[in-house]
This record gives C-alpha cells, sequence and structure tokens, in this order.
C-alpha cells in the first residue's frame, strides 16, 4: 500500500487548546491526554457499533471501548431503548427502584460467589467501600496489593512497592499521606514465596489480599493457576479476606469474571466498567455475613446519592442480559482469537519481537518476546514501539487506547469481517515500524 497521509485533527486540536483551559492536562482523567503517544487526543463525536468518529470525521475502528465497558459496542440496539425507556421516567429519585432489584437479580442468579451485593457509581468507589469493609469486617488494617494491579484511585490503593526489601509501600501520588501508605504492603504478582513471607511477618494484621485476577491495566500479567490458588488457601488459612477486583474483568472473560473463569471463590468482589453498559455504575459483593457489615445492617458506613441511579441500572440491564446469552463469552473469545492469531502468525513469520497477549476478549500488544510475563517488572519500559505502531494503526482507521500499557478490547459488534480487516491493517503497520 502506498505511504498512509497523517489524518487531519484540526478541530480536536482546537478543542483541545480550550480544553486546557478549563482542565488540568485538558482532560478529566489523564492517560487520555495522548502524553505517551504522538499528536493530541481526538476528541470523539460519536460511536456506533465498532466504529467512532472523531470531531474532524476521522472514521476508526476502536477497540478502547470506553476502556473495557462497551463489550456490546456503541449504541448497541437493546441498551439505547432500556436507557431511553429509563429516562422518560426520570433521572433520579433517590428512592429505591425495581430497576436495582432487576439488575440485582440478573447478576446474583448467575453468580455461585456473593449473595448480596451493593452499587456504586464507579470502580474506585467500589473497591474504596470493599476495602472499608474487609477492614471493619476483620477489626485488621493491613492489606496486601499486587505491584501492577490497578484498583482506581483511592488513597490506600494509589500505592507502589517501597525501595529495598521493605514490603511497605510507597505513595505513588502526592497527597497520600504516608500513614496510609504505611499499611498497604505491595508484593510482586506470581510469587508464593514472598507472599507467604509477607504474611507470616505480619500474622493477624492483614484484613485482605487484593488483585486483579486477570491483571490488565499494566500489560496483561496473566497469573499462573497454582498462584491464584495458592494465594486463596493461605488467605483462608490466615483469617485474610480474598479480594478479587473485577472491575475489568468481571462480565469480560466470563458472566461471573475470573472467579468463574479460574473456578476461585474470592471473599470480597467488584465490578465496574461492563455492568453500567457505558454509564457509571460499580458495585461490591459478598456472602450474606461479610455483607451483614454494611450500613444500615451493620457498622460499616457507605452510601452513594445517586447509586442505583435508574438510568444506569436500565443501561446494566441491559447490556448484561445480551452476555447472559449461552455461547456470549464462546463467541467473544473465538472472534478475538481469530483476530489475534492473524497478526501473531504475521509478526512470528516476520521475526518482529512482537506479540498480541490475549486472554477472552482482552488483548495486550506485548513488544517484548519474551512468551509470559506475569510480573509488572518484566514489561518492558521502552514505548517507541506501541508508539509507532499507534500512529501509524491511527493513520489507517484503527483506534487503540493511548498507551502501551493498557489492553485492547472486542465487543461483539466486532464481526469477523471487521477484525479480519483490522488485522490486516495492524499487519501492514508491523511491517512499516519494523
Ligand atoms: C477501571 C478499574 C478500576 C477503577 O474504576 P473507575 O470506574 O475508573 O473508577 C478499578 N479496578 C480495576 C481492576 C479497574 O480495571
Amino acid at each position: 500500500m502506498s505511504a498512509q497521509t497523517k489524518i487531519i485533527r484540526t478541530t480536536s486540536e482546537g478543542l483541545f487548546e480550550k480544553a486546557k483551559t478549563y482542565f488540568p492536562g485538558g482532560v478529566n482523567s489523564p492517560v487520555r491526554a495522548f502524553k505517551s503517544v504522538e499528536g493530541s487526543p481526538l476528541f470523539i463525536k460519536k460511536g456506533d457499533g465498532c466504529m467512532i468518529w472523531d470531531e474532524d470525521d476521522n472514521e476508526f475502528i476502536d477497540f478502547c471501548c470506553s476502556w473495557g465497558p462497551l463489550i456490546l459496542g456503541h449504541n448497541h440496539p437493546a441498551v439505547y431503548t432500556k436507557i431511553v425507556a429509563a429516562l422518560q421516567n426520570g433521572a433520579s429519585f433517590g428512592a429505591p427502584t425495581r430497576l436495582e432489584n432487576e439488575l440485582a437479580e440478573l447478576i446474583l442468579s448467575r453468580n455461585p460467589f456473593i449473595d448480596k451485593i451493593r452499587f456504586t457509581s464507579s470502580g474506585t468507589e467500589a473497591v474504596m467501600s470493599a476495602l472499608r469493609l474487609a477492614r471493619g469486617y476483620t477489626g485488621r488494617d493491613k492489606i496486601i496489593k499486587f505491584e501492577g494491579c490497578y484498583h482506581g484511585h483511592s488513597d490506600a490503593l494509589l500505592v507502589k512497592a517501597g525501595s529495598g526489601l521493605v514490603t511497605f509501600g510507597e505513595s505513588s501520588s502526592a497527597g497520600v499521606p504516608e500513614h496510609v501508605a504505611m499499611d498497604t504492603l505491595v508484593l510482586p504478582l506470581n510469587d508464593i514465596d514472598a507472599l507467604k513471607k509477607c504474611i507470616s511477618e505480619h500474622k493477624g494484621e492483614i484484613a485482605c489480599a487484593i488483585i486483579e485476577p486477570i491483571p490488565a491495566n499494566n500489560g496483561l500479567l496473566l497469573q499462573e493457576k497454582t498462584f491464584l490458588l495458592a494465594l486463596r488457601e493461605i488467605c483462608t488459612e490466615n483469617g485474610i479476606l480474598l479480594f478479587f477486583d473485577e472491575v475489568i474483568s468481571g462480565f469480560r472473560v466470563a458472566f461471573s469474571g475470573a472467579a468463574e473463569y479460574y473456578g476461585i471463590k474470592p471473599d470480597l468482589v467488584t465490578y465496574g466498567k461492563i455492568i453500567g453498559g457505558g454509564l457509571p455504575v460499580g458495585a461490591y459483593g459478598a456472602s450474606k455475613e461479610i455483607m451483614a457489615c454494611v450500613s444500615p445492617d451493620g457498622p460499616v458506613y457507605q452510601a452513594g446519592t445517586l447509586s442505583g441511579n435508574p438510568v444506569a441500572m436500565a443501561a446494566g440491564i441491559a447490556q448484561l442480559t445480551e452476555c447472559a446469552k449461552p455461547g456470549f463469552y464462546e463467541d467473544q473469545a473465538e472472534r478475538t482469537t481469530y483476530f489475534v492469531s492473524i497478526i501473531n502468525t504475521h509478526a512470528k513469520s516476520k521475526g518482529y519481537n512482537f506479540e498480541l497477549v490475549t486472554v477472552g476478549s482482552i488483548f495486550w500488544l506485548s513488544f517484548d518476546g519474551k512468551k509470559s510475563i506475569h510480573k509488572a517488572d518484566e514489561i518492558n519500559p521502552d514505548m517507541t514501539g506501541f508508539k509507532n505502531l499507534h500512529r501509524e494503526l491511527l493513520n489507517r482507521g484503527v483506534y487503540l487506547g493511548p498507551s502501551g500499557y493498557e489492553v485492547g478490547f472486542v465487543s461483539s459488534a466486532h464481526s469477523k469481517e471487521i477484525l479480519e480487516k483490522a488485522a490486516g491493517i495492524f499487519c501492514e503497520c508491523l511491517d512499516v515500524i519494523f
């Protein structure tokens, strides 16, 4: 194919200049700023199915899918119709509605891991609340977190591994008090020995171990099942709650998330993203006994003016109804595997140091050559390859989230034909950059 011209971004650039006068960095969430790739962010005007259009009318096949929530693609007719129907009755009441029951029933009737759920308005809020519940239930203050997992931006979880051999965390953001970070013990993923050592040093002090069972916010760091099983066992032995943060993996790799995918029962679980059908919803859930601690039944306080918002519930009901249909996840995985294997076969035949790592309908671009990466420090920090590929893909109508640490998502709207076309473009771009 002939050399590609750069896409025109004049309108987006103008909007971004204006946005910079309103918002820090011109955005309302940092990764959107395109800082780690070339150019300035595209302002999106419209989405339909697996396609999006920016303000300059460039058209893209979208693999960001709002960072995961849109497992049915943009503007799915069932979701759209249900949202509009709910909205006709009003946007919010601050009183219970039937729709909350419906979404809870849809989830709990299919989920063998939790008895009760509480809806929040974001993943961060769900995790923050569940963490409080873990501490309230166990009467312990310390928590274990794994390096390379993201759990939203609450203080206790904006913590990274400290220097040297200590497990005490160091805050990864200004404004997080040191004494808060001190209660977060940070361990490497996929390392049973480090886990055992930490727990023996903090006997009786640890409320929970929080993990993304499928870590997908910092590369795709698939864990060995033996590690997850050991984690389950060690938590049980030590009265530590196993906390699966399934904000990204829930309803993505299987209806009941990674817990179902691996067949491992967590004590606490959080959801977000897909559960809201593109509207702001999060949730946390656990057994009856643990959930009995939550206000107004118990002493752990947690609330929300817009929690269980009827329009957001409606979107979640419509989306999860589609996800619950037989064969939905098999079909998602099948189309994703098809897409990924075209690209990987091409990269391998050409000897490129590149592969797509995948699970379910998630994929991640690894420029590492290493076959399986389980830990955060195994990721190649040089993101030049990603930056170049991102640019070439954009110029040819394929949109990926603007960071090499983020994963891509395939939705049910990505047909086999579209995926074949996108895979062809990927291969062409790989030829250009390598
Ligand atoms: C996205 C994400 C969060 C944060 O959810 P927000 O809705 O962005 O607050 C927390 N945990 C995991 C695993 C996530 O993927």
